[in-house]
């Protein structure tokens, strides 16, 4: 089944129930279909898409899924020379940037035929360095990675999710599709602004999300918390990045959530693992997810197999890419983990922000975990930064009160080894980050870089 069908389904089995705010599904069809014709593409050409988390962008996504097109979303935040080399690459037949006046023609009579092996979507990964790829994603992938999402999130036709997470990113495009398939409510917010996502969790009651740790953290630490009603929260779940063991507590005691997943995945293959019950173990990867086999391999890097019905069968123009990331059928992730002796996940950090420091591995993440949990600190991140006798030195950039020897005493009396503590502090006001909430470590290690 394609994702035109899917959206044909969803509006058949349940008119009645509501698809975004004020738009039931019964009405939703009728708009797709004048979208769609006034589109005026022919299946499998690129409709790019340069807009926030409207309620046009999805219905633009759906529009594109009827006419058997392929939805090319891309970033607000790129620079125009990167939008000039997406837009390029993927050889966009149209691309809209306004919101108004969504294109609307005859009504288009869908592509419902269309193999569900064709490319749906392609999305550009917001690599740190270098050009960003395109990852193209078929209508199956997709439809695969909305149900493992629907199924390990636990979503239902009485769900609400905060669509918030970029739609030009897997997470957001996931979030609608899983809410769409199982008739559930997408209730659309343009830009992040944590005030105005609380707002809407009251007035929508909203009960599912789905974000970055980043934004959870934003949710939670924000004055009108204690003035907003979110008891409608029923389930959790954070992904992009990982989430410090103190603002997954944080987490739990504001919402009292039924499900708190942590749901480790790309924009590649959508799902690697999921941790089920973040509030017993905060932190953890878990266990493969329904679509998943994993493997770590010598390295410590986590590998993917590609067999999964939720992977991409490779990236666009990119033969480079495909060399460096899939081995026999095997996606590397780039990650490191390890399994704990219960046999689940933990990742460590990304191979490349690994500190080797007097020659010992130092994880990143780890010593993040540790710094969070002191009281004066709002956010941190360890980078190592070059030093001529030990190579490197672990290095922490703080955001928050606590001074260097607090942070230090914090350290000695937590479990982590010594050769592990910061040997440096720095303090800044906020720290550079994703759209996807991914804190750009290889940002702050040019900065110090230079300042050195
Ligand atoms: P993207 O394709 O932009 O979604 O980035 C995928 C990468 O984000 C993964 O390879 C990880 O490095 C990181 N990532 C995604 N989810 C998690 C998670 N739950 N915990 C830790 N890192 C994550």
């Amino acid at each position: 089944m394609n994702l035109a069908c899917s959206l044909l389904a969803a509006c058949e089995r349940h008119p009645e129930l509501e698809a975004f705010p004020g738009i039931p599904y019964g009405e939703l069809l009728p708009r797709v279909r004048r979208i769609a014709g006034g589109l005026g593409v022919d299946p499998g050409e690129r409709v790019a898409v340069v807009l926030d988390n409207r309620l046009e962008t999805a219905l633009l996504y759906w529009a594109a899924q009827w006419a058997g097109a392929v939805f090319v979303p891309l970033s607000w935040r790129l620079s125009e020379d990167e939008l000039d080399y997406c837009l390029g690459d993927c050889g966009a037949r149209v691309v809209l940037r306004e919101a108004d006046g969504l294109p609307a023609g005859p009504e288009h009579s869908g592509e419902l035929d269309r193999d569900e092996r064709e490319i749906s979507l392609l999305l550009y990964t917001s690599g740190t360095t270098g050009r960003p790829k395109g990852v193209p994603r078929s209508h199956a992938a997709d439809r695969a990675g909305g149900w493992s999402q629907a199924l390990q999130h636990g979503y239902g036709s009485a769900d609400r999710t905060l669509g918030v997470m970029p739609l030009y990113h897997t997470m957001g495009i996931h979030s609608l599709v899983a809410m769409h398939l199982v008739g559930g409510c997408f209730v659309p917010q343009a830009r992040w602004d944590a005030a105005e996502a609380l707002r809407l969790i009251e007035q929508q009651r909203v009960t599912s999300l789905y974000l970055a740790p980043t934004l959870f953290h934003d949710l939670v630490h924000h004055p009108d918390l204690p003035r907003r009603d979110v008891s409608s929260v029923r389930a959790l779940g954070y992904a992009g990045a990982a989430m410090t063991s103190t603002l997954v507590r944080r987490c739990a005691d504001v919402f009292s959530p039924e499900v708190f997943v942590n749901h480790y995945g790309s924009t590649e293959i959508y799902t690697f693992s999921i941790g089920r019950d973040q509030p017993a173990k905060p932190g953890c990867a878990g266990r493969p997810a329904v679509n998943t086999r994993l493997r770590l391999v010598e390295t410590g890097e986590i590998w993917a197999h590609l067999g999964s019905d939720e992977a991409f069968g490779g990236y666009w123009n990119r033969p480079d890419a495909d060399e460096k990331a899939i081995h026999d059928g095997w996606y590397a992730t780039g990650d490191t983990g390890h399994l704990d002796e219960d046999g689940d996940l933990w990742i460590d950090g990304r191979v490349d922000d690994m500190i080797i420091s007097g020659g010992e591995n130092v994880h990143p993440l780890e010593v993040e975990d540790v710094l969070a949990a002191h009281p004066g600190v709002v956010e941190v991140a360890v980078i190592g930064v070059p030093d001529e006798r030990l190579g490197q030195h672990v290095t922490a950039i703080v955001v928050g009160e606590a001074s260097a020897d607090e942070l230090d005493e914090h350290c000695l009396a937590s479990p982590l080894a010594r050769f592990k503590r910061p040997r440096e502090y720095r303090f800044v006001d906020s720290l550079p980050k994703s759209a996807s909430g991914k804190i750009l470590r290889r940002m702050l290690r040019d900065e110090t870089r230079a300042e050195a």
